[in-house]
């Protein structure tokens, strides 16, 4: 059997470019995060061989012990970590948690009530193209105008007047904190279960930096490798009273053999997460999305919503006369990862929206800290306003170079292994 590098040098060499991509630049996407050395050998292990259909000590194949290991240790430092009742660790990724999820407790034609994606909810929340908008019937809240937050008002008399089955917590581009005990308030009052999808602040939530979903919702799903810096993965947690329906729901419903290699990786991520450790580390995403976000303010941008509680902030470009794919292209050209974003009431198209949206989990799991993300926002609004100019985004990559130098990604990136 021979090394990836000789057996697949395509393959191999795109590895190592990215590996390099991810060194070299400042990783701003809001949704990514670099995970260790141990939740990646996790990954890469030979449990990618495994088929595991049920789950441990219910299973439809032989060979299942080990596996079983696993997935009882992963699906315990799950519910410690997050004080939930239960948990399934099966899903692939955030998509299916929500697939799973509402298939535990819906049918194909009920009505759910989720945050509307152009004021950042997520597509399973009821984009018409999604199964979620194609399997029931969606209708949303959003923030107000001149706050750019959620108006608990408007969702409640929507509730009211819609009568969900389900109403939905969470979102992908909100840089603020839901008010999970006032969600559910209002769930209760007109019979709806609360579900919340904390996939993008879980690792605030499991470092004690952002409160927890767990005690007001019903079910709360989850992504596995955004601030939680495990795989790419999904998560449901749930009250015990929800335990039997989503298991069914995940698998069969949803679902075949689970990724064993990932239920591990995921395991080990967790078990990185309940360490004290990890509590300094989402305090300090969430400093470093605070001084970032001033620091663009004092630039003169206009932060949505006047700032951040998060990991979080979106960004209004156009208000400096600009798109947000200008910005996106602007930044990477400088060597700063961000998305394009649409703004609440964006009056912009999707491919060509208002904002851009800036995270700092990957740049904190770096180590870097309140003055590097000084300097970078600095270096951000510099490249903005220096968009046409390919000499200054050029100079600022090298300086963005030199500061990832100083932020090793991986330890033996000192010593890269020749391809
Ligand atoms: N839920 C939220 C709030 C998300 O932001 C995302 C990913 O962006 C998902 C679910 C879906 O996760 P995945 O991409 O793993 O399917």
């Amino acid at each position: 059997s021979l090394p990836l590098s000789q057996a697949d040098p395509e393959i191999a060499t795109a590895v190592e470019n990215e590996l390099r991509r991810q060194h070299e630049g400042l990783e701003m996407i809001a949704s990514e995060n670099f995970v260790s050395e141990a939740v990646l050998e996790a990954a890469g292990t030979v449990f990618t061989n495994k088929y595991a259909e049920g789950y441990p000590g219910r299973r439809y194949y032989g060979g299942c012990e080990f596996t079983d290991v696993v997935e009882n240790l992963a699906r315990d430092r799950a519910k410690q970590l997050f004080g939930a009742e239960h948990a399934n660790v099966q899903p692939h990724s955030g998509s299916q948690a929500n697939a799973g999820a509402y298939m535990a407790v819906l049918n194909p034609g009920d009505t759910i009530l989720g945050l509307d994606l152009a004021h950042g909810g997520h597509l399973t929340h009821g984009h018409k193209l999604n199964f979620s908008g194609k399997l029931y019937k969606v209708v949303s809240y959003g923030v107000r105008k001149d706050t750019e937050v959620i108006d608990y008002d408007e969702l409640e008399a929507t509730a009211e007047r819609e009568k969900p089955k389900v109403i939905i917590g969470g979102g992908s581009a909100y840089p603020r904190i839901f008010d999970f005990a006032r969600m559910r308030e209002i769930a209760d009052k007109v019979n709806a279960l609360l579900i919340v999808d904390m996939a993008h602040f879980a690792g605030l939530v499991a470092g004690g930096a952002h409160p927890s979903p767990v005690p007001h919702a019903h079910i709360v799903t989850s992504t596995t490798h955004k601030t939680l810096r495990g795989p790419r993965s999904g998560l449901i947690l749930s009250q015990q009273q929800f335990a039997a329906a989503i298991d069914k729901a995940v698998f069969p419903g949803q679902q075949g053999g689970p990724l064993v290699h990932i239920m591990a990786a995921k395991a080990v991520a967790f078990r990185e997460a309940l360490q004290p450790e990890f509590k300094q580390y989402a305090a300090q995403i969430v400093a470093n999305a605070r001084v970032l976000a001033e620091t663009l303010q004092a630039e003169g941008f206009r932060v949505i919503s006047g700032g951040t509680d998060t990991h979080l902030m979106l960004v209004d470009v156009f208000a400096k006369g600009m798109l947000g794919s200008e910005a996106e292209a602007a930044l990477g050209d400088a060597g700063i990862t961000v998305n394009k974003n649409a703004i609440p009431y964006d009056t912009n198209p999707p491919l060509k929206p208002s904002g851009i949206r800036i995270g700092t989990p990957a740049l904190t799991t770096r180590g870097m800290k309140e003055q590097e993300m000084r300097i970078i926002g600095k270096w951000i609004s510099e490249a903005l306003s220096e968009r046409t100019n390919p000499q200054a985004l050029a100079r600022i990559r090298g300086q963005v170079l030199e500061l990832a130098e100083h932020f090793p990604l991986y330890g033996w990136l000192r010593h890269p292994v020749p391809v």
